[in-house]
């Protein structure tokens, strides 16, 4: 039995609030009576099978996203194993509930459907005590922490501490998706405040309802945190996630060398769309190192991203300089071009000399990219004329619509396809339904970071490594564009089947592990089976006897 399901003296009712442990109705006979549980459930003993039939079609009932949403986060507060169980077995169905798109719904309206509390809470009420906090955390052992201010939640901004409901998301996906135990799992909402007025005026909003904090005093609570960390979960990594770009950028650049930490926004988003181009090589005929990239977006996605094909493309023999002459950024104020006096610095060194251009069209007509990809957060902005000149331009043009929730889409699907004759290399942020032109149907891979984030969050926790590095991420890119099927690129997917997750993440993990141990980045030894070393961490989400 896994350390986190012992019992610790728990017997009767406080077993079946404890979701860890909770089996409900398939407590066998023997622990209800040798753990205080008879008569506490019905008669009838019931296998996990069972309560699955039972569960789904209570979820099937529920005709509202948002509803199903409420569901399983209430089934996820009774029964994880069973939770787990279902969300593995309607993996493509819910995910978009229990992540996006729903879950940015689900943080808008995060203080009316509120029910019980998830994670921990830090405030600026808590500086000088946030060990203290932690502390109240009933488990000790925690691996994988995700951290949000809630200012930038999916394209949906400041939702203050109503974006909660991305740390949570985000774990489930861990455990989902590579198999991270629940139990060493911490979901944390640094609450600063918010600057969204609506939120404030919300009597029902959880949060302080302060403006946001900014300046020394908020890094003086992160660097807190961080530390309380180390002291309490040294071997624990920070995902810090959802935080506006100018604090994303500077806490990475701050605590990366120094801590296991990574920002999923801008280095894991970067492994899955280089995952994506590397398999549109084999659609479109085009090296890596010959695309030419143009962003709309030059925030955390897109920079990381742009670092990210930087790097690939210098493995791949180009010197850094004409690698990053292969990426181009369009974000609010027009083409990033060296004449321009308003750049902030991340987005410097992707800053060429070229004429300024008016309009993303007109930018496209001038550079003439391989690759558009979409990463504002701005809905419809690859319009009908844009996506036809990248069809002009290219045999197959790779478009990526990658805002999200589903409604940021820079283009759905169907227009991507639409537009080009069917010619599109397409892939977006939110799942798209197959889109079917001439006869011929088309699948768009879903560019989610859940082919990417987990796996490496795997890797890190198996082989204990003290940091998390982009070679991670390029490794983790590399093994998932490998699991990318002739058939899947026969339906024009550039990413495996969401299906075949666990199976994708344990391979990541397994690469992640290997950089780990050949950078001497942690104390273990590597073990002689690699894979079965990771296998042996990854959770099942299976009822263990208890008696
Ligand atoms: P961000 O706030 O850091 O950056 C947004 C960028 O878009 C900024 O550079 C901004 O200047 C630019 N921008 C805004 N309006 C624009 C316009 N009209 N034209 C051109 N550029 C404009 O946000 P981010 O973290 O980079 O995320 C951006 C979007 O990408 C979000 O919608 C997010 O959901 C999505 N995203 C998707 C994935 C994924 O699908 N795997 C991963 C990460 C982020």
């Amino acid at each position: 039995m896994p350390p986190s399901l012992h019992l610790h003296g728990k017997r009767g009712v406080d077993l079946l609030h404890d979701p860890l442990l909770n089996k409900g109705t398939a407590f066998t006979d023997a622990e209800r009576d040798t753990l205080g549980l008879r008569g506490l459930v019905p008669p009838y003993v019931t296998t996990q099978e069972q309560q699955l039939v039972r569960v789904y079609e209570s979820y099937k009932r529920k005709t509202d996203e948002l509803e199903k949403y409420i569901y399983l986060v209430s089934l996820q507060e009774r029964n994880e194993s069973l939770f787990y169980r279902l969300v593995l077995e309607h993996l493509e169905e819910m995910m978009p509930i229990i992540y996006t798109p729903t879950v940015g719904l689900a943080c808008q309206r995060y203080g009316h459907i509120f029910r019980r509390p998830h994670g921990l809470y830090i405030t600026r009420k808590e500086k000088g005590h946030i060990r203290a906090v932690l502390q109240n955390w009933p488990h000790a052992d925690v691996r994988v922490i995700v951290i949000t201010d809630g200012e930038r939640i999916l394209g949906l901004g400041d939702l203050g501490a109503n974006g909660m409901g991305i740390p949570v998301g985000k774990l489930s996906l861990y455990t989902a998706c590579a198999g991270v135990p629940p139990a060493q799992c911490l979901p944390v909402m640094l609450d600063v405040g918010t600057n969204n007025q609506s939120l404030l005026n919300d009597p029902l909003y959880i949060g302080t309802p302060q403006p946001r904090l900014r300046g020394p005093e908020f890094d003086e609570i992160v660097e807190e945190f961080v530390s309380a960390v180390q002291q309490l979960f040294p071997k624990a990594c920070i995902q810090f996630e959802d935080f506006g770009n100018a604090n994303a950028f500077r806490l990475l650049h701050q605590y990366r060398d120094k801590v296991c930490t990574f920002n999923d926004d801008i280095q894991g988003t970067a492994g899955v769309v280089l995952a994506g181009l590397l398999s549109s090589e084999r659609l479109t005929g085009t090296k890596l190192v010959d695309e030419r990239v143009l962003f709309l977006g030059a925030g955390e996605a897109g920079i990381g991203i742009g670092d990210l094909i930087v790097s690939a493309m210098m493995a791949g023999g180009l010197p850094q300089d004409a690698a990053r002459r292969n990426c181009w950024f369009v974000d609010s104020k027009g083409l990033v071009v060296k004449s321009r006096t308003d750049l902030v610095e991340h987005k410097l060194r992707f800053a060429h000399d070229h004429a300024q251009a008016g309009t993303l069209l007109e930018a496209i007509e001038s550079i003439k990219p391989t690759a558009l990809i979409g990463v504002s957060g701005m809905a419809q902005t690859f319009t009908e004329d844009v996506v036809r000149a990248m069809g002009r331009l290219n045999k197959r043009p790779v478009i990526f619509a990658l805002s999200n929730p589903t409604s940021k889409a820079e283009c759905t699907a169907e227009q991507a396809y639409g537009w080009t004759e069917g010619r599109a290399v397409y892939a977006s942020g939110s799942p798209f339904a197959p889109v079917t032109l001439n006869g011929k149907t088309h699948v768009p891979g879903q560019g989610n970071n859940s082919y990417i984030f987990p796996g490496v969050g795997l890797g890190v926790l198996a082989s204990e490594s003290s940091r998390v590095t982009d070679e991670m991420f390029d490794v983790a890119a590399r093994t998932l564009a490998s699991m990318v099927t002739e058939s899947d690129l026969a339906l024009g997917r550039v990413y495996p089947d969401l299906n075949r997750i666990r199976e994708v993440s344990a391979a990541i993990a397994v690469a992640v592990a290997e950089v780990v141990f050949a950078r001497g980045l942690t104390r273990l030894s590597r073990p002689a089976d690699l894979a079965g070393h990771v296998a042996a961490a990854i959770y099942q989400p299976q009822y263990h006897d208890y008696v």
